[in-house]
C-alpha cells in the first residue's frame, strides 16, 4: 500500500470516528471542495433536474433550490421547505420567512444580498423532520452550493441544520452563541424563525438570544452594529 493511499485511509478512518464520537448516526456526504466558477449554481440546479433520489420527491410540488446573491459572504441554512415554500418553489417565504427577512434587515442587509437554502430541497410530509436517508441524498447539492458561493460565514436555523452540517445533536439553547467549523467556514447556530414564532410570552427572550447570535455574525463580517433586532 502506498504512503499516499495509507494516509488517505487513515484520514477517512479518523473522520468517520470523529463523526461517531460526535453522536452522528450517519456519515456526512463528501464535501465538494473545488472553488467553483460563477454560474456554477445553475449547473448544480441542472444536475438536480427533476430529482427522484429520495422519497421526498413523491409528495413535493416544487424543488426549492435556494436563492440570493451567489457572491454573498453570508448564507442562512434551514431544514427544509414548508407548505408555502413547496408551492412557490422559494425558501423561507411563509411567516417564518417574513421573520427571517426582518432579522436580515435588522443586520442592515437586504434579503437579496444573502443566500438562503435548506438541508433538503423537497418538503417533508406534514413538515416532519427530514430523515437521515433523505439528508444523505440531498446534502451533496447544498455542499456544492456552499462550495460555489464560498461564504465567509453560515448561520444555521434550527437543530436539523446543525445535525446535518456539524454532525451533532444538542438542545439549541446549549449550542447557540458560538462559532463552529465546517470545512474552514465558521458556522453560527441559532433558533429557527418558526421556533421563535411559537414562543408566545417568551418570544422576546428567544428573539433576543437570536439577535445576540446575529450580532456575532455581523461582527465577524465587519458590519456596523448599533441597529436593533426585535
Ligand atoms: S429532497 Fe433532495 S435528494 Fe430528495 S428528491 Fe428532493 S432534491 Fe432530490
Amino acid at each position: 500500500m502506498s504512503d499516499d493511499f495509507e494516509d488517505t485511509v487513515n484520514e477517512i478512518r479518523e473522520y468517520v470516528q470523529y463523526q461517531i464520537d460526535s453522536g452522528l448516526r450517519y456519515a456526512l456526504a463528501p464535501v465538494v471542495s473545488d472553488r467553483l466558477s460563477p454560474g456554477r449554481l445553475d449547473e448544480i440546479r441542472e444536475q438536480i433536474g427533476d430529482c427522484r433520489r429520495c422519497k421526498l420527491s413523491g409528495s413535493r410540488t416544487n424543488i426549492v433550490f435556494g436563492e440570493g446573491d451567489p457572491d454573498s459572504r453570508l448564507m442562512f441554512i434551514g431544514e427544509g421547505p414548508g407548505r408555502d415554500e413547496d408551492i412557490e418553489g422559494r425558501p423561507f417565504v411563509g411567516r417564518a420567512g417574513q421573520l427571517l427577512t426582518k432579522m436580515i434587515a435588522a443586520m442592515g442587509l437586504d434579503r437579496s444580498r444573502v443566500y438562503i437554502a435548506n438541508i433538503v430541497k423537497c418538503r417533508p410530509p406534514k413538515n416532519r423532520d427530514p430523515e437521515d436517508d433523505e439528508v444523505i441524498e440531498c446534502i451533496q447539492f447544498l455542499d456544492a452550493q456552499i462550495a460555489a458561493i464560498q461564504p465567509s460565514v453560515i448561520v444555521t436555523l434550527g437543530r436539523v441544520a446543525v445535525k446535518a452540517l456539524l454532525g451533532f445533536q444538542a438542545p439549541m439553547g446549549k449550542i447557540r452563541g458560538q462559532f463552529y467549523d465546517r470545512n474552514g467556514i465558521p458556522v453560527m447556530p441559532t433558533f429557527h424563525p418558526s421556533f421563535l414564532l411559537r414562543q408566545g410570552p417568551n418570544d422576546r427572550k428567544y428573539k433576543g438570544m437570536a439577535w445576540e447570535d446575529l450580532k456575532q455574525v455581523m461582527s465577524l463580517l465587519n458590519l456596523p452594529l448599533g441597529r436593533g433586532g426585535e
